[in-house]
């Protein structure tokens, strides 16, 4: 038996990043850019009045208070899309509003709410200074800045930073196509209906949602038998995909083939059973194909905990970094327990718990409940797992790091 460390690395020295694509700025949210971006702009490109108000020469104001302000008359007008039509003159201002190109010659602005107009002129009850409500042009980027790098994440923020310098098309990495098998002569699909024996599929339904989560595009393969020719034959259908994960039938029992319909791929296996509960029986092995990289596939166990379990901690990484993720790791927090959180078996524990942050800042934990491989409930209810040494309790007070698997409100 490994340790979850080791099964790790050997997983992820054998998945490399895939190719990219171009996609349109539209479809590229939570995508991974796959290029250094360089502006070719300055942004803003000139510049403009951050306010409605009046473009003047800040040094025909120097000597302006509200006894004397300073007049001066109003000889153009710029609004936001339109350029002054012609350059601003000694003791002159050009009405302009938010977004307008201050006027040549001009080199501040002063709101409107400072001033008093009328009839042509303003008057200007205080010096105003050079800048002042200016967007100096190339202050948010300049010509020449590298803006944003190879793998990162695509968020709002990145999408319209390049929109501002102008790109509609970003090269980001290939979504990995991950193909997922469920086995077992027990399992009826959704649509379907259970014959006598049988329960519902929601291995296929779970994972899909997995690997969706982590930027994987999922394919279902649908349920095979626990027949080898069968197993054998829905894996081939696989063989063009990025990934596969299959679920059950990957045990030591008689009804167990999904090793064996591997073999007869030609698959190369790097490991087997890892020191973790839930979990254990979980296979890694990669099938080399001519003149493409060798396929990844993640045979895992069927209980529906251990399947989600086990694709957290080896499947997702993979995922992520075939799809040119820098960061594998979901994040990891230090928790209070509540009540004791025991692992009385001798295999590593990955505990299902409920987490809450105190009035100090400090991270809670709590079982779910029952930590049984089948209990999908506790899945629901967990926000993360608390991972246990063998035979060991952390007791009430005693603190435990814990698998964040998602936000904490
Ligand atoms: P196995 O790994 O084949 O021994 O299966 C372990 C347990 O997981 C059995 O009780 C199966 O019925 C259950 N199981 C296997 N596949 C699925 C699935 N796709 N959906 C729900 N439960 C499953
Ligand atoms: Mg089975």
């Amino acid at each position: 038996m490994i340790q979850v460390e080791e099964a790790l690395e050997r997983i992820l020295a054998r998945v490399g990043v895939l190719g990219d694509e171009l996609v349109p700025l539209q479809r590229a949210l939570r995508r991974v850019l796959s290029e250094n971006v360089v502006s070719s702009v300055d942004v803003p490109p000139w510049p403009n009045s951050s306010m409605d108000g009046y473009a003047l020469r800040s040094a025909d104001t120097q000597e302006a208070s509200t006894k004397a302000p300073a007049r001066l008359s109003v000889a153009g007008r710029v609004a936001a899309g339109h350029l002054a039509e012609r350059p601003l003159g000694a003791g002159e201002t050009f009405r302009i509003f938010t977004g307008g190109p201050l006027p040549e010659g001009a080199d501040s602005v002063i709101p409107q709410e400072d001033v008093t107009a009328d009839e042509g002129t303003i008057a200007v009850p205080r010096p105003v200074a050079t800048g002042d409500f200016v967007r100096a042009e190339g202050e948010d980027v300049r010509a020449g800045d590298g803006v944003l790098e190879r793998g990162r994440l695509l968020g709002p923020a990145e999408l319209g930073l390049l929109a501002a310098i102008g790109r509609a098309q970003v090269r980001v990495l290939r979504r990995p196509r991950v193909a997922v098998l469920s086995t077992g002569d027990e399992i009826a699909d959704l649509g379907g209906r259970p014959g006598p024996g049988q329960i519902w599929n929601s291995n296929t339904y779970s994972l899909m949602a997995q690997i969706d989560e982590a930027g994987g595009d999922s394919i279902s393969l649908g349920v095979a038998p626990d027949r080898l020719d069968e197993i054998e034959a829905r894996l081939r259908w696989a063989l063009d995909c990025d990934l596969v994960v299959s679920s059950a039938g990957v045990s030591v029992g008689e009804h167990d083939f999904v090793k064996a319909a591997l073999e007869r791929l030609g698959a190369e296996q790097h490991l087997w059973l890892v020191d973790m509960r839930p979990g254990k029986p979980i296979a890694f092995a990669t099938i080399p194909s001519a003149g493409k990289r060798a396929l990844p596939v993640f045979a895992l166990p069927g209980n529906p905990v251990s399947a989600m379990v086990t694709f957290e901690l080896f499947v997702r990484p993979a995922l992520l970094r075939l799809g040119g993720h820098g960061r594998l790791q979901r994040p990891q927090v230090r928790a209070r327990a509540e009540a004791p959180i025991a692992n009385p078996g001798r295999r590593r524990g990955y505990l299902r718990v409920t987490l809450s942050v105190g009035e100090d800042g400090v991270y809670r934990a709590r079982l779910t409940g029952d930590q049984s491989s089948g209990i999908l409930r506790s899945m629901v209810a967990a926000d993360g797992l608390a991972v246990v040494p063998g035979d060991t309790t952390v007791e009430a007070g005693g603190t435990v790091p814990v698998i964040l698997l998602r936000e904490i409100p």
